[in-house]
């Protein structure tokens, strides 16, 4: 059975399979974790991410979808780049914010990732309400968790009080 973990703190210091990255479509990085995750890992995701897109129709990343990196010299082995949706108050977007965690997960099990860390998606620079992101994230999480034994651990890394607290009110 999957145990599902809270942790406040930073993804890039995570021991884990797999890490997901709140990425933005262009693949080529930002700020917030994405920023965070390039820094510490080191030329090589960048490198990948570039062959990536390079490859893709458009050369962009849709939302709600997910593609997978090495991880360069972060304490993992992949990184899970995802596209989350940008908040919007006149249109429900969660379906493709559940979707962003469903995918990676879904690249995760390709993998053979049994540890996954995520952040909390689309709650930084994109504007999502911590609660509701929560909430999404959760669900999201554990209907894809549940079918099988394929992972072991996932862990919310929750970087600042704010998204703990939501996080942990919504489990
Ligand atoms: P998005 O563009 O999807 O909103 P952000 O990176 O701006 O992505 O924010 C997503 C979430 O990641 C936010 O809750 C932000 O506080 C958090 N975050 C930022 N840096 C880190 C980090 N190093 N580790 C974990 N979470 C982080």
């Amino acid at each position: 059975m999957v145990t599902i973990h809270l942790i406040p703190g930073d993804i890039t210091e995570q021991s884990v399979d797999a890490v997901v990255n709140a990425a933005n479509s262009s693949l080529l990085g930002g700020g917030g974790v994405d920023g965070a995750i390039h820094r510490r890992g080191g030329p090589e995701i960048l490198a990948e991410c570039r062959a990536l897109r390079a490859s893709r129709y458009g050369k962009v990343l849709p939302t709600g979808e997910a593609v997978a990196t090495t991880a360069g010299r972060l304490p993992a082995r992949w990184v899970i780049h995802t596209v989350g949706p940008v908040w919007s108050a006149s249109e429900d977007r969660s379906p493709q914010l559940a979707s962003c965690y469903r995918e990676s997960l879904r690249v995760a099990r390709e993998l053979g990732a049994r540890t996954v860390a995520f952040p909390a998606i689309s709650t930084g620079v994109y504007g999502w309400p911590l609660e509701d992101g929560a909430r999404v994230a959760l669900a999201a999480v554990r209907e894809e968790t549940e079918r099988d034994d394929a992972f072991e651990e996932i862990r919310f890394v929750l970087f600042g009080e704010g998204a703990y607290d939501a996080f942990t009110r919504a489990l």
